[in-house]
Order: C-alpha cells, then structure tokens, then sequence
C-alpha cells in the first residue's frame, strides 16, 4: 500500500461487506480517512471500521439505505461533519435479484432501480455539494453493463448500462471543476452476492478469460487508482476489471 490518499476523504456507498469493504480498507490503507454507509448490517460495518483504526487509520461507519433518499442525504452531511470534508465518492451499494425478465415483479425491478441506479443519483448529487478540484467520483457498475452473457441479469444489466451513461454524462458536466467520474465494472467477484461455488457460479467462471472468479481486493486496487491522483487525467472512463469475461 502507499501514502497516495494521504489527507483525503472517501465516502464508499455499501462498504460493510464485500467489494465495498475492501475498498474501504484498500483507501484507508492508503492514507484516506474512511465513512462507510450500509443498510442492515451494522455488526459488519462495525468490523471495517474496527479493522481499519486497527491499522492505523480512521474510519466512521453511517446507517443509511441507498433507496432512502433522506437517510443518503444525511449520511453525506455526516460524513463530512465528522471527517472534514469530502475527496472520493465510491458508489458502490448495489443489488442483484437474479430472475428471468418475465418472473421479475414490478416490485423487484423498483427495487433494483432504486439501490443501483436512484441510490448513485442521490448519493453523487448530495455529494457534488462538498466536492472541489481534484474530487473523484467512482461508479462500481458492472462487465454486465456493457455485455451480459448471463440469463437471469436483464434488469440488473439495465440499471448498469444506465450507471454507465450516468457516469459518462455526468463527467462532462463536471469536468471543468477538476472532478472526474469513472465507472469501475468488475466482472464475476466472489462475495455473498455472487459465492465463486455454486449453480450460478458455473457459467460465470466458464466465460472468463482467467478461467477463475475474481478477488474483492482486485477491484480494490483498481479503485485506489482511480482514487489516486494519478488518474489525474482519466475521465468519463469504464474500466472494467472482469478477468476477461468481456474480451
Ligand atoms: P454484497 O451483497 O456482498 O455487499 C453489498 C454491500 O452493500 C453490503 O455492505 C451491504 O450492507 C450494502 N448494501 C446492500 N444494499 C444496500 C442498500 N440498499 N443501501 C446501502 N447499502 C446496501 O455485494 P457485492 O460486494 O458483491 O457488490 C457490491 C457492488 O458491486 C454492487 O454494486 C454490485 O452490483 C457490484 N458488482 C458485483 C459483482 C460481483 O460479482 N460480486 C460483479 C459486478 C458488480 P448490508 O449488509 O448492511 O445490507
């Protein structure tokens, strides 16, 4: 790890439990004072933050569904009023609920929507408030986001494609105040919500390049680069971190 986030604020939307949870510790390692938001679990937001000051870092950890619009507001503002000031924004609170097209409810595609396509509208915007120049936005989107392999993913794949514009869009508008927006894509990633064993695991690992599901701490180190200065001039970008599933 390095000193490169040293001075910097991140906020990790979801940072509880998997990519977000090594993303927190990967910034953190990195020099970043830390809020981590999660919806349920507060004994896992707990551990990240315990894990962190262990090592020497500062964390804070804030209660607030991403599908909350008044509960995502004030858990920006307490982020800022607890760690000073806000750098880095990783939006990567998300769901999946993994159903063919003519099963899913209308109440699961609002729920969908609402985690990972609204919950990153309100969230950046909340933010964009206390950002300044070389601020980052980053999207955790998805490899589904640009091409999906998979049947069972069509409204998920859709509200990624839309992170996707989001983040594309959004980096024009933004850009002349020295903030980018990048969209980070990771592609088959072993956590609670996609286990590297199983019935749906299968065919996910079979269409990757590596032949393997992919680390939490691989999508992290992407991140802590993006998160870094010296992305400095990247914008507007999708990078993807997929083992070769879309290649
Ligand atoms: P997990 O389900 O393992 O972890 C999700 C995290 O987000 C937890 O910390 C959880 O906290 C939090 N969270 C869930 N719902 C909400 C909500 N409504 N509001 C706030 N926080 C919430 O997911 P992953 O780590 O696998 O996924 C993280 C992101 O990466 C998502 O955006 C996902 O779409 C994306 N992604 C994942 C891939 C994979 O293969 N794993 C592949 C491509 C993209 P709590 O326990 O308290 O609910």
């Amino acid at each position: 790890m390095s000193d490169s986030l040293k001075g910097k604020v991140a906020l990790v939307t979801g940072g509880s439990r998997g990519i977000g949870a090594a993303i927190a510790r990967r910034l953190a390692a990195d020099g970043a004072s830390v809020a981590i938001t999660y919806a349920k679990d507060a004994s896992a937001a707990a551990a990240v933050v315990k894990a962190i000051e262990d090592a020497g870092g500062k964390a804070v950890a804030i209660q607030a569904d991403a599908a909350d619009t008044e509960a995502v507001r004030s858990a920006v503002e307490k982020a800022v009023a607890t760690l000073g000031k806000l750098d880095v924004v990783v939006n990567n609170a998300g769901t999946a609920i993994p159903k063919l097209f003519e099963e899913t409810t209308p109440e699961e595609m609002d729920r969908v929507i609402d985690i990972n396509v609204r919950g990153v509208f309100i969230t950046t915007q909340a933010a964009l408030k206390h950002m300044k120049n070389n601020g980052r936005i980053i999207m955790i989107g998805s490899c589904v986001g640009e091409r999906n392999l998979t049947p069972g993913l069509a409204a998920y794949s859709a509200t990624k494609g839309a992170v996707k514009m989001f983040a594309q869009s959004l980096s024009r508008e933004i850009g002349g105040r020295g903030i980018t927006v990048n969209n980070v894509q990771p592609g088959p990633i072993d956590t609670d919500l996609n286990p590297a064993v199983g019935d749906w695991a299968t065919p996910q690992k079979a269409v990757t390049a590596l032949n393997r599901y992919g680390h939490v701490d691989e999508v992290a180190a992407l991140v802590a680069f993006v998160a870094s200065p010296e992305s400095s001039y990247i914008t507007g970008a999708n990078l993807t971190v997929d083992g070769g599933t879309n290649a």
